[in-house]
């Protein structure tokens, strides 16, 4: 009988180059069908895709697929906890020693003021800024940093329940002023996450309304970064810039870590 395999060695190498490959198929494929969507959503919503940021939230997946992602043209990556994306950021620096692509790092999840300084040495953007505490702590930073002003997002809560985040739209104006009031911050806009259970399209509508008040004093708050894999469609439909797609892009990532 012939015996006909692979050295160990080589063929481990080949199980994890086929992998990689396999993978990367997979993201290939998932990218290609979310522009897809995207691009019906905007058809449907009379909008132009082009006006859309696609943020990549790799949470809990590994810097690989950050990779794989950079190369199909998506830089914009989204991560909600600082330590994760650190160590992606740490990890990406060996791969890419020199002339990486310029990503594009959003922190779309709670962050505590004492955090503020760490973020603000990564981050184009802080979708989730929803305390004025936290709008100082960040502007601080990016003043001690030396840095070019820091994007931030407002975060509303739309179901208004104080232990969630998002600052509750009683107190927006509060926490818009306080971002408005520092150079070191760009108040780009709203963000909101739907409220479990409840309706997308309503959510967002509410969001599309706060943006519209917002703006009659910040004009410059024009962004609305909303929608995620579940519901981008009505989040297209109510003017969202910015959707933050985890699963859709990456498949499913088990229970919520963090
Ligand atoms: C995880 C996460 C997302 C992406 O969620 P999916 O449902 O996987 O697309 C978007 N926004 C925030 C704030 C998140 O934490």
């Amino acid at each position: 009988m012939t015996s006909w395999t692979f050295p160990t060695s080589s063929r481990a190498s080949w199980v994890t180059a086929s992998r990689e490959a396999d993978r990367r198929a997979e993201l290939v494929t998932r990218v290609g069908a979310l522009r897809a969507r995207l691009v019906n959503a905007c058809c449907v919503a009379g909008r132009d895709p082009g006006e859309l940021t696609v943020v990549a939230v790799t949470k809990t997946f590994p810097a690989s697929d950050i990779v794989t992602l950079a190369t199909l043209g998506v830089l914009d990556i989204g991560e909600n906890r600082d330590q994760e994306a650190r160590a992606k950021i740490a990890e990406l620096a060996t791969i890419w020693p020199d002339g990486r692509p310029e990503l594009r790092w959003h922190f779309v999840g709670r962050l505590q003021s004492n955090k503020a300084r760490r973020v603000a040495g990564y981050a184009h953007a802080v979708h989730s800024v929803d305390r004025v505490e936290l709008a100082d702590a960040l502007a601080t930073a990016v003043s001690r940093l030396g840095r070019p002003p820091l994007n931030v997002f407002v975060q509303v809560s739309l179901d208004a329940d104080p232990t969630r985040a998002g600052v509750v739209p009683s107190e927006l104006r509060t926490v818009a002023d306080a971002v408005g009031a520092r150079e070191e911050l760009r108040f780009v806009g709203l963000m909101a996450v739907a409220p479990i259970r409840a309706d997308p399209d309503r959510a967002f509508a509410q969001l599309a309304e706060y943006s519209v008040r917002i703006r009659e004093t910040y004009p410059q708050a024009s962004a609305i970064s909303a929608g995620m894999s579940a519901d981008l469609e009505q989040a297209v439909v109510h003017g969202a810039t910015h959707v933050r797609v985890g699963s859709a892009l990456l498949g499913h990532r088990g229970p919520a870590v963090g």
